[in-house]
């Protein structure tokens, strides 16, 4: 009998996540039935979207919503191989049991180089968040300038990188001066550090004085409310994320969009990427090319330890990532 470990959201968070939120539990999984699998997590993802979404979908004592990339150790569905790899979206646990439905298998393509972990970053959820993002919310066009925020993250860092092989002019903005030198060397035009320019305004005026066609927001809130105002005539904003706003316990007020989108004839659109989960396999394969290529760079947090989960995630959100924050089992 093999027993699980799982964190649990203990309490709602109030604010900032802490580590007491979180309660670390053992479950002694039973023995497969026929058509299931067991599988053992290998890496975890840590994402802002679990911040929103336990309050959505989650109640006090839930196992934390998640996504991991997991090795089948027994399997009594003839579909599915020992030793086979594929993307879950089982939560935060060490192991679990599985009828099949759901579980994306790593392509068969996957190279021997290439972390596995990736599947839940460059070559998974964030970088099809980019891949879409840009090709239909932003419709970007060659010789555009695209502007994105959080942009050494996990979406980030491939917009801008997907963006230059789109041929834009592309500008970031991340919150640390290492950040902000990762951006010059994985091929971002212009970077700035937006918690140490004097002026949010003034920086992105400098770096594309005629303004910008594209915006990626990862960020929202009052960097949205500035930037907007530099929009190009019909430029387009693809709402992806708002994170200055996730740890909110009283919302935050204006300035309000209206009347730069309508002097400019802006369309400003939000946008989940599970919109174009038929399209999943297309995107998959054109990361992992550019990704082989050596066109699409990445960097990874790897945080060791399955019980270092919630320090990993509270990390993440205070910015300590550079590229995709992930926990090694
Ligand atoms: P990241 O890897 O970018 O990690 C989060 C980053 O956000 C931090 O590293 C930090 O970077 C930045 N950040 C944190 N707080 C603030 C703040 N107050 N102001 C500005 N930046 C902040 O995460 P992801 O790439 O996974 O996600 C990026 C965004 O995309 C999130 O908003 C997320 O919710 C959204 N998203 C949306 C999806 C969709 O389908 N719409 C799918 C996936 C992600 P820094 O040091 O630069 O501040």
């Amino acid at each position: 009998m093999v027993t699980a470990k799982a964190w649990v959201l203990k309490k709602h968070f109030e604010g900032f996540p802490k580590t007491s939120d979180f309660d670390l539990k053992e479950i002694k999984l039973p023995n497969l039935k026929d058509g299931e699998l067991l599988l053992e997590s290998v890496f975890l993802s840590v994402d802002p979207y679990m911040r929103v979404y336990s309050r959505i979908v989650m109640k006090e004592g839930d196992i934390m919503i998640g996504t991991q990339v997991a090795r089948i150790v027994e399997s009594k569905n003839p579909a599915f191989t020992v030793g086979a790899f594929v993307v879950a979206d089982s939560g935060w646990r060490t192991h679990f049991i599985s009828d099949g439905k759901g579980l994306h298998v790593l392509p068969s393509s996957w190279p021997e180089s290439l972390p596995r972990s990736l599947a839940l970053g460059t070559v998974g959820m964030p970088g099809l968040t980019a891949y879409f993002g840009l090709l239909e919310v932003c419709k970007m066009k060659p010789g555009e300038t695209v502007l994105v925020n959080a942009a050494a993250g996990a979406v980030g860092s491939v917009v801008g990188q997907l963006a230059k092989i789109g041929g834009c002019k592309v500008v970031g903005c991340a919150g640390s001066d290492d950040k902000v030198a990762y951006l010059k060397k994985i091929g971002f035009d212009e970077a700035f550090n937006y918690k140490t320019v004097k002026s949010l305004d003034e920086a992105l005026r400098k770096a594309s004085p005629d303004g910008y066609d594209c915006f990626f927001d990862n960020v929202g809130g009052e960097f949205a409310s500035i930037a907007i105002n530099q929009m190009k005539k019909y430029g387009r904003i693809a709402v992806c994320g708002a994170i200055s706003l996730y740890n909110d316990s009283v919302p935050q007020k204006g300035p309000y969009v209206q009347v730069s989108m309508i002097l400019k004839e802006l369309r400003m659109e939000g946008f989940l990427v599970t919109r174009w989960n038929n399209r999943r396999e297309e995107g998959v394969k054109a990361l992992l090319k550019w990704v082989m290529e050596g066109k699409v760079k990445y960097h990874e947090q790897v945080t060791e330890g399955f019980e270092n989960m919630p320090m990993a995630f509270i990390g993440m959100l205070k910015g300590e990532n550079l590229g995709k924050a992930v926990v090694k089992v």
